[in-house]
Formats: structure tokens, C-alpha cells, sequence
């Protein structure tokens, strides 16, 4: 693989961090998102291709299913899937040497595997509390408490502004970048030791000098029992899944796809002999006929325009997802579309959900619920207004949250709060 220029994005302690995490667990258990989307599958089966070329026992875990248009992703046919197999999915969870988290941060983003990811997140709280007040971990290390936690993700979080050892950049546009970043400083970082005792004194390297290896390409680091077969590790496998939470995450490099690294990182991808045309046409070129009209239907009958706040409305009930056979995936990137008018700046779809059981006690009389989907352009932001009203939260420009009621319930909602959330001009 060419090397291209790339900044160190990650910081020391975040790199020490994952690396102990990485190195002390022999199982690890990789979770992301509930309606999983690109960047959760990519970063996610990303991670995995890098912790099983290290030799790790990896279990992909996903809290509700994948869309199509995601099912051929490499290693895809591993992912547990909870609402497949609950048992599996909460023991790998529970048990896991170490827990990784891309793409996000907060175990209430996991559906019913909320609580046991809640009690990880505990347990990684008390642990760092007794780091911190001096005490010895216990077991040193060895994760026997179930303590290990490792967060690749790019939301804000107060998890990660409390935890500046956890990888959270909300400025990066995909957590599938983040984990390629993680993945080649730690490749760069043990390649610079290596070269540094070849070129330096010898001395000052002796006491890890016996943890080291290299030979014909394959650098290890026993030090931190991570062995890295530089160019094993990035693979055609590997990099078609970075590539994919990349490409899904800024619109085929549409939005949030200023940062000149991002192009040094695909690149690279690129040069591992994927076929960024085939990935983009197996993503966004994979839909239904059914699907082709339910869109038409949205923007023809449903579809709201709010001239004076530049805001576009589409909502859809249960009734008409059944008119268009909608599956898990069919209503992704319609709230992208009222953007493509001239002078609206904010989006914002609503479709009909049903409650699940984890969250029956919570939603009172309510009997459905609307998943309600924001974005916008430039600096207006949505997460404040998802945060706020409708007990959601993400990126500035692409958020989202719920609403215990039916959709028109939630429009009107959306409708009184509008003139306080999007700015007129
Ligand atoms: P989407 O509209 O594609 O479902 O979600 C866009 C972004 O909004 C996601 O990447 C995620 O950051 C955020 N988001 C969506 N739904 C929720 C939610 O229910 N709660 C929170 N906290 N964030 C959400
Ligand atoms: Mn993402």
C-alpha cells in the first residue's frame, strides 16, 4: 500500500487506550447502532477484519437488522443479530473480554440490549474512578471485572467529554474514517519503534527490544501483544468496509466532505484494488421498484414546503409504508431530498414505528411512535431541536429522535415548535 500523507489524529492516550484494551482482551464483542446504516455496518465489520487478522475472538453485534442494500458487506454473515438471536447477542455482550462501540456512544442507542450495555458502561465508569483515585485495577489489567470499553464513534457524548482516552471526534465525518485512522497510527506507531531501534541506540530500546519481531513485512509489538501484519491488515475486505461507512455518512461525499485527509484516506483505500464505482452502485443503486414509487408518493402527496422557515415536512404512516412493501433501509435518504429545493435548508421526515417492548413502560398510553429523521445545511443546527422535543440527538446537520404518538401527532408537534428551531433567513 502507498502511503499518503495523514496527520496524527488521535491522540497518544487515545492510543494507548485502545491499545491496552486491544491487547489484554482475547474476546471482543463489537456493537453499533440500532437501524444500523453504512457507516455502522462499515466501521464496525472494519474493526472486526483488523481484530481478527491480531487473532481475536470477535462477535458483531448488531440490536435490530441491516438494510439489503448493506448484506454483502465482508464479514456481514458473522453479524449476531439480536432480534435473530437475543441469547447470543446479550451473552457476547455480557461476557466479552472488551466491549468496542462504533459509531456510537451511549448504550441507550441499542435498543434492547440497552441495559447490559448500560451495566458495561458502569462498570468502565467505577473502574476508571478507582484508576484515578490511585487504586490498583483489579487483576491489573485483566479485564476479569468486565471493565474494558473502547468507543469509536463521532456524536458528541458526555461519556467521551468525561473520557478524553476515548476515541470521539465530532468534527470527523464518519466513525469508519476513525477507525482507519486508529488502525494505521497504531500500524505507523509500531512501525516507528521498530525503525528506531534498527536506527537508534540499541540500549535505550532493550527492554522491549526481546518483545519485538520483525520479519518480511510483519511487525509486532509484543509489548502490547498486538502483532500487525502491515499489509494483512489492510485488505480489500478491510478497506471496502471503511470505504462504505465513508462514502454513506457524507452523501458519496456530498456533505461534510471538505477535509482534504478524507481524500489521502481514500486513496489508500483505493489502492488495496477496491472498486469505488461497484461499492457505490451495490449502496445506492439496490432498490426496489416499490421503493422508486414510494419516494415519488412522499414528495408528490406528502411533502410540506414552510417557505418563510425554508423547511420541508414528509411524513408516513403505517398504511402507506405497507402501500410500497417498505423494509428496514427503503425510507434511508429520503429526508435527504426537499434539500435539492432552491431555499430550504432544513428536512425533516417522520415515519410510523412501532414501540418496542424495552420501551413499553416509558410510552405511557401512546401505541405508536414516529421516527422522525432532521437535516439541514450550513450552520443550523438540528440536534438541538431533536435533543430538546423529540427526545433524540446527533450531528449538527443530521439528527434524530422519537415521538410517543402517531405521525401526524408528531408533525404537528414539529409544526408549533418550528418557529423557534429554524431560522427564518
Ligand atoms: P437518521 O436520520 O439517519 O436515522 O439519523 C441521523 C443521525 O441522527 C444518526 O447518525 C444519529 O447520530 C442521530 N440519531 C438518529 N436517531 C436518534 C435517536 O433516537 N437518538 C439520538 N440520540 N440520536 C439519533
Ligand atoms: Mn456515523
Amino acid at each position: 500500500m502507498n502511503k499518503l500523507a495523514l496527520s496524527d489524529k488521535l491522540t497518544p492516550l487515545q492510543l494507548e487506550h485502545a491499545r491496552r484494551c486491544i491487547s489484554s482482551a482475547q474476546s471482543v464483542a463489537i456493537i453499533t447502532h440500532q437501524n444500523p446504516d453504512g457507516d455502522a455496518m462499515g466501521s464496525s465489520l472494519a474493526m472486526r477484519h483488523f481484530l481478527s487478522a491480531l487473532g481475536k475472538q470477535v462477535t458483531n453485534i448488531v440490536p435490530t437488522s441491516f438494510p439489503d442494500f448493506l448484506a454483502w458487506l465482508p464479514g456481514v454473515e458473522a453479524v449476531v443479530q439480536y432480534e435473530q438471536n437475543p441469547e447470543a447477542a446479550a451473552q457476547a455482550l455480557r461476557d466479552a473480554d472488551l466491549v468496542i462501540c462504533t459509531d456510537i456512544a451511549e448504550p441507550g442507542r441499542v435498543a434492547a440490549l440497552s441495559d447490559i450495555l448500560a451495566e458495561r458502561f458502569n462498570a468502565y465508569e467505577s473502574s476508571q474512578t478507582a484508576r484515578d483515585n490511585g487504586e490498583t485495577a483489579r487483576n491489573d489489567g485483566e479485564n476479569a471485572d468486565n471493565a474494558s470499553l473502547l468507543i469509536i464513534d463521532h456524536h458528541l457524548s458526555s461519556v467521551c467529554s468525561n473520557h478524553p482516552e476515548q476515541i470521539a471526534y465530532p468534527d470527523s465525518a464518519s466513525a469508519s474514517e476513525l477507525v482507519f485512522r486508529l488502525v494505521y497510527q497504531i500500524v505507523q506507531d509500531n512501525r516507528a519503534v521498530i525503525e528506531g531501534i534498527s536506527s537508534q541506540c540499541r540500549e535505550c530500546f532493550e527492554p522491549i527490544l526481546d518483545n519485538t519481531r520483525d520479519h518480511h513485512g510483519t511487525i509486532s509489538l509484543r509489548h502490547y501483544n498486538i502483532d500487525v501484519p502491515f499489509d494483512a491488515i489492510l485488505t480489500p475486505d478491510f478497506a471496502t468496509c471503511i470505504y462504505t461507512g465513508m462514502m454513506t455518512d457524507t452523501g458519496n461525499f456530498s456533505y461534510n466532505s471538505c477535509e482534504p485527509e478524507m481524500y489521502n484516506i481514500v486513496a489508500m483505500l483505493l489502492t488495496t484494488g477496491i472498486n469505488k464505482d461497484a461499492i457505490y452502485n451495490r449502496v445506492f443503486n439496490a432498490y426496489t421498484a416499490d421503493r422508486l414509487r414510494m419516494i415519488g408518493y412522499c414528495l408528490y402527496h406528502k411533502m410540506k414546503v414552510f417557505p418563510e422557515y425554508h423547511t420541508a415536512l414528509i411524513t408516513l404512516n403505517r398504511r402507506e409504508m405497507y402501500r410500497f412493501n417498505a423494509k428496514s433501509g427503503d425510507m434511508e435518504g429520503i429526508v435527504n431530498m426537499p434539500l435539492q429545493i432552491k431555499d430550504v435548508y432544513y428536512s425533516v421526515f417522520m415515519r410510523e414505528d412501532k414501540i418496542p417492548p424495552h420501551q413499553k413502560p416509558e410510552a405511557g398510553e401512546a401505541k405508536v411512535k414516529a421516527k422522525i429523521s432532521f437535516r439541514s445545511q450550513g450552520d443550523r443546527p438540528v440536534n438541538i431541536l431533536a435533543r430538546e422535543v423529540f427526545r433524540g440527538g446527533g450531528h449538527m446537520n443530521a439528527s434524530g429522535g422519537e415521538f410517543f404518538g402517531d405521525v401526524d401527532e408528531a408533525a404537528k408537534k414539529f409544526i408549533e415548535v418550528m418557529p423557534k428551531y429554524m431560522r427564518k433567513e
